[in-house]
C-alpha cells in the first residue's frame, strides 16, 4: 500500500486533482476489469514524470506507466503501487515538415488523423488501433502489413532516475509486438515519425477501408484489449483457437468471441481471473491438439 507520506511528496510534483486514490483500474483499461489501484496520478508534462519517477524510484516504490488501458488486464485485487497515466493531458501533436511529432499521451487515431490533415501518409494502418502513441511504440504495435517501427524516427524517453535520452530507431530494437522499452522501465514522452507526401483523398480512403474491415472481422462491441495472444510463427493465434474447437468458450463473463477467436471478450462483469482462466485453457488445449506454444500479448498487471 502507498503510504501516506509518499502521496504528500506527490502533491509537491502535481496538482491535486491529478492524484486519485484507491482508483478502480477497470474505468482505465478497454477490457473494463481490474481493482482499485492505491493511486493514480495524471501526468500533464516531461517535467512531473521527471520529478516523480525520481522520486519514486529514490524511495523505492512501485510504479506503473499506463497509456490507454488497451493491452493491460489487471488483477481484481487492483495495482499496490502508483500509476502513472501519459494519456490526453499530454497529447499535444505537430507537424515539422514531413514529420509528425506527437506527445506520447497522444492516440494513435489523433496522430494519424493529424497526418492526414498534413497530407502525410505512412500511419493510415495505426488509425484505427486505440492506444496512445506511447503505448503504441512500446508495444511496436501494427495492422495491416504496417508497424510503427517503420515509420518512427526518434522517441524521446525519461529513465527512471528522471534523465531525458532520446533514441533513433535503431535503438528501440523493434519486433513483432516488441520493443526494447519492455525490458526496462524507460517512460516515452515524445515520439517523431518520418511519413512520406501523400494525397489526402488517398490517405483518408486507405482509412476508411481498414477502419471497414476491421468492423467486419473484429467483436468491437465488447470490450477487450484486442487480441489477446501473439502470432505464432507459422500460424495465426484465432484460426488454431478455432480449430481446437474454442469459439465461444466461457468462464464467468470472459469468453472466447465468436466473431474472432484471437480476442478474449468481457460479455459481462469479466473478472480478471475469468480471463486469465480462459487464457489457460485456450493455451493448455492449443498445445495439446498442435503442440503450439501461445504467447499472451496482453499485459497482465497485479
Ligand atoms: C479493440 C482493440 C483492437 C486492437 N487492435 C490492435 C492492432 O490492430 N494492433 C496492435 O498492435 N494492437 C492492437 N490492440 C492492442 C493495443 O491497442 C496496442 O497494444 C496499443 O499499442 C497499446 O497502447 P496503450 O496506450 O493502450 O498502452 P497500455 O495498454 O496502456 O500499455 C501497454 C504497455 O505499454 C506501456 N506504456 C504505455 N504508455 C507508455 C509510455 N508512455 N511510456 C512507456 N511505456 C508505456 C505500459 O506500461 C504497458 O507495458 C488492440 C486493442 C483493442 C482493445
Amino acid at each position: 500500500m502507498v503510504s501516506e507520506a509518499v502521496i504528500e511528496a506527490i502533491k509537491n510534483f502535481v496538482p491535486e486533482n491529478n492524484i486519485h486514490l484507491q482508483e478502480p483500474m477497470a474505468d482505465h483499461t478497454t477490457f473494463r476489469i481490474g481493482g482499485p489501484a492505491d493511486c493514480l496520478v495524471e501526468l500533464e508534462n516531461e517535467e512531473q514524470l521527471k520529478n516523480i519517477q525520481k522520486y519514486l524510484t529514490l524511495v523505492e516504490e512501485r510504479f506503473f506507466i499506463l497509456g490507454n488501458g488497451s493491452n493491460v488486464l489487471v488483477s481484481d485485487h487492483g495495482y499496490r503501487g502508483v500509476i502513472l497515466q501519459v494519456g490526453r493531458k499530454m497529447s499535444g501533436i505537430r507537424t515539422e515538415g514531413n514529420c509528425i511529432v506527437a506527445q506520447a499521451g497522444a492516440t494513435l487515431a489523433q496522430t494519424a488523423k493529424a497526418a492526414l490533415e498534413s497530407g502525410l501518409s505512412g500511419l493510415e494502418f495505426a488509425s484505427g488501433i486505440p492506444g496512445t502513441v506511447g503505448g503504441g511504440v512500446v508495444m511496436n504495435a501494427g495492422a495491416y502489413d504496417g508497424e510503427l517501427s517503420q515509420v518512427v524516427k526518434q522517441v524521446k524517453v525519461v529513465s527512471p532516475g528522471g534523465e531525458v535520452l532520446e533514441f533513433d530507431n535503431g535503438t528501440m530494437e523493434f519486433g513483432y509486438r516488441t520493443s526494447v522499452l519492455q525490458k526496462n522501465s524507460f517512460t516515452v514522452t515524445e515520439v517523431t515519425f518520418e511519413l512520406k507526401e501523400g494525397d489526402r483523398d488517398q490517405i483518408r480512403a486507405k482509412m476508411e477501408e481498414l477502419a471497414k474491415k476491421r468492423r467486419e472481422k473484429q467483436p468491437l462491441e465488447f470490450p477487450s484489449a484486442g487480441s489477446t495472444f501473439k502470432r505464432p510463427a507459422g500460424y495465426f493465434a484465432g484460426k488454431l483457437i478455432m480449430d481446437a474447437g474454442m469459439r465461444g468458450y466461457q468462464i464467468g463473463g470472459a469468453r472466447v468471441s465468436d466473431k474472432h477467436c484471437g480476442f478474449i471478450v468481457n460479455v459481462g462483469k469479466a473478472s480478471a481471473q475469468d480471463v486469465t482462466d480462459v487464457i489457460c485453457e485456450v493455451k493448455e488445449r492449443v498445445k495439446l491438439r498442435f503442440g503450439v506454444d501461445l504467447e499472451t500479448e496482453v499485459i497482465y498487471l497485479e
